[in-house]
């Protein structure tokens, strides 16, 4: 007998592919004081430098960043475009 799949299983499948709107802040982890900042897709689409919130450390951010960012998100079950 096959059963339906519990609500919990549906739930957690819709995350699975969750579309992040470009407005969405990714955590970007700070070279020199490994603390997290903010930074919207939008920005990291547009490779903006960026500025940690923490010590004001500015870095540029790379199309092979981006694309790994994109990699570990897909992971994660979300995607952008
Ligand atoms: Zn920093």
């Amino acid at each position: 007998m096959i059963h339906p799949l519990p609500i919990a299983t549906v739930i957690i499948e819709d995350n699975v592919s969750t579309i992040l709107p470009c407005e969405a802040q990714i955590p970007i982890t700070c070279d020199q004081c490994e603390a997290d900042t903010n930074v919207s897709i939008a920005d990291l689409k547009a490779l903006a430098p960026i500025t940690c919130q923490h010590c004001g450390a500015r870095r540029a951010f790379t199309q092979a960043e981006l694309e790994i960012t994109r990699l570990v998100l897909a992971q994660a079950g979300y995607y952008f475009s």
